[in-house]
């Protein structure tokens, strides 16, 4: 996820590119633009990203898509002009444009990604999960156990039918 922005760097405060990112780990599409700044370029990026992750119910690994959008400025190294070394950015944290010209989107997508990146990933919506007290896979088989019900609502509901029949 590189692009030589020699030329935009030649170019007036305000130039913007277009490119289409090309699928490539972790990204499965997505779009940038580079616009032109005083003191190096603005990317904007729009990306569908697939993520690795297990799932929060049944533990197994799974892939998923999520969607990350930034906006991330750049800074100029080197004056492309004449060749010379600019002062160093106050924020030591700032992504950087490489001596020969280059910006590298990849540790800013891996970044965003991680941000996006699920806290509870599900491999499905209806993943049963695994069986707390016997620990079967209930997306595989199903036990005898005597599960508690989860939902409280329901357990209510439960007492309330008990208490109309009783
Ligand atoms: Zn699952
Ligand atoms: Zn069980």
């Amino acid at each position: 996820m590189l692009f030589n922005v020699s030329g935009l760097l030649r170019s007036p405060v305000g130039t913007v590119r277009h490119y289409t990112l090309e699928p490539e780990r972790p990204v499965h599409a997505g779009s940038v633009e580079l616009i032109r700044t005083p003191d190096g370029v603005l990317v904007r990026c729009e990306a569908d990203v697939l993520m690795d992750g297990d799932c929060a119910r049944c533990l197994a690994p799974f892939g998923y898509r999520e969607h990350i959008s930034f906006e991330e400025i750049f800074v100029q190294q080197v004056d492309v002009l004449t060749g010379h070394r600019l002062p160093p950015p106050e924020d030591d944290g700032a992504f950087l444009i490489s001596l020969n010209h280059e910006i590298d989107i990849t540790e800013a997508v891996r970044q965003y990604s991680e941000t996006a990146a699920a806290m509870q990933p599900l491999c499905r919506p209806d993943c049963p999960g695994i069986c707390p007290e016997c620990g079967q896979d209930l997306s595989m088989a199903t036990c005898t156990c005597d599960r508690a019900p989860v939902d409280y609502r329901w357990a209510a509901l439960a007492g309330l039918r008990q208490a109309a029949n009783g």
